[in-house]
């Protein structure tokens, strides 16, 4: 009797797990690199033919699909996950009901660092799927770059290689559990919903119905880019007439201070170079010993000249004022009023469009040791800088107007 329970139920069990396998290889992933983005779809993953729209039920990884079973934040080992809830398989094969097309977009800059490898990514990401056993695309951001969320280069690469040139429908939305409330550590998945024109909800309100989850009338925080530029465009100098005396010949010494990303070498290149006036940069020139050199024999030979680096404190200021002082000409303060977020947007933007992005460490640096200009340090006068956006094109105000 009991040999032949102990039969059947290993017969049961043999057949059970033949009949979960069968199947699955169709949710295999295949995956592919598109710059910094790791992508695969599964075998059967198919976009229909006769449809011009793209139904897009778009999900974040951690935090929204699965958790970790060990409490961590990362799962540090292709086993440490667990399904968020029972019901997210139950529910994703529902949007496919529906006529969605199923897509993950996770960040794992973890993957540049080694600290979650990219060989313990993919199979771990490939016992998911199996478990959620849904056709499906996955998108994985390998990198603080572009591709990043809140930034937009996964969903390039999603357009790119799936959507195959097909319109997304309104309807389109994406879950994600960074989404601005206290408890989360970012409103990352928010703002990359907003920048893909996407519907956003959080995990609790979409898979458990929770509205008290529902951030729809919470303001998402940062600047609204957006607002800025229907705004009348502030006057750029205040005084509006501040380069007056050096269009007419004046010798000057122009001392800019601002954040890094603020617009001062911008603003430099486009109004003081083509007057003559000798751009100093720490950047380029590599030493202080090399800006001051530069300075005096700028001076000496009767041209104005722009210091070019943040300046945020009286001492880095007074060795380029006393240079001008000794030569009886007037030292001036250009203070740029870009905000710290402001500027940090800037940075990310020149960022997306391929450029260098400046470490956030730079900006608590100025911040620490900045004091406002006074007359009292030696300027001429102080001379307020705003800012007016200037795109080169449309991508570079279409990354303008993303949220970083
Ligand atoms: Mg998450």
């Amino acid at each position: 009797m009991m040999k032949r329970k102990y039969q059947t139920t290993m017969e049961s069990f043999i057949k059970t797990a033949a009949n979960s396998d069968e199947g699955l290889e169709e949710y295999n992933l295949k995956w592919s690199r598109d710059d910094d983005v790791l992508w695969a779809a599964t075998k059967n993953f198919s976009l229909k033919e006769e449809e011009k729209e793209l139904k897009v039920a778009a999900y974040d990884l951690d935090g929204t699909i699965i958790g970790t079973k060990s409490g961590k934040a990362v799962g540090k080992h292709a086993h440490d996950w667990r399904l968020y809830a029972h019901l997210v398989p139950e529910k994703l094969v529902k949007e496919t009901d529906r006529g969605f097309v199923i897509c993950i977009f996770t960040n794992q800059a973890g993957i540049k660092s080694n600290y979650t490898p990219e060989g313990m990514i993919r199979v771990k990401f490939q016992q998911v799927i199996r478990k959620l056993a849904v056709p499906c695309a996955i998108f994985v951001s390998c990198t603080y770059g572009y591709s990043r969320k809140p930034s937009t280069g996964m969903w390039k690469t999603f357009l790119r290689s799936v959507s195959n040139g097909k319109s997304i429908a309104s309807s389109s939305f994406f879950v994600g559990d960074a989404a601005g409330r206290q408890k989360d550590f970012s409103d990352s998945d928010r703002k990359f919903a907003r920048n893909c024109n996407l519907d956003f909800y959080t995990p609790e309100e979409y898979f458990y119905g929770d509205q008290d989850n529902s951030v729809r009338d919470l303001p998402l925080k940062g600047i609204d880019f957006k607002a800025m530029l229907v705004k009348e465009p502030t006057s750029l100098l205040d005084p509006p007439n501040a380069l007056d005396s050096l269009k007419a010949g004046e010798q000057q010494m122009i001392i800019l201070i601002g954040y890094p990303g603020a617009g001062k070498s911008t603003f430099s290149e486009a109004h003081l170079t083509p007057l003559g006036v000798v751009r100093i940069n720490m950047d380029t020139l590599g030493t202080k010993a090399k800006c001051f050199s530069l300075a005096q024999t700028s001076l000496a030979e009767g041209r104005s000249v722009v210091i070019d680096n943040t300046n945020p404190r009286p001492d880095s200021r007074g060795p380029f004022i006393d240079i001008a002082k000794a030569r009886n000409i007037p030292a001036r303060a250009f203070h740029f009023q870009a905000s710290k977020d402001f500027a940090m947007h800037m940075s990310a933007v020149r960022r997306n469009q391929g450029g260098r992005m400046i470490p956030p460490q730079a900006y608590a640096l100025y911040n620490n040791g900045f004091r406002k200009p006074q007359l009292e340090e030696g300027f001429l006068d102080i001379v307020s800088v705003g800012f007016v956006p200037v795109f080169k094109d449309e991508a570079h105000k279409q990354a303008f107007l993303e949220c970083t």
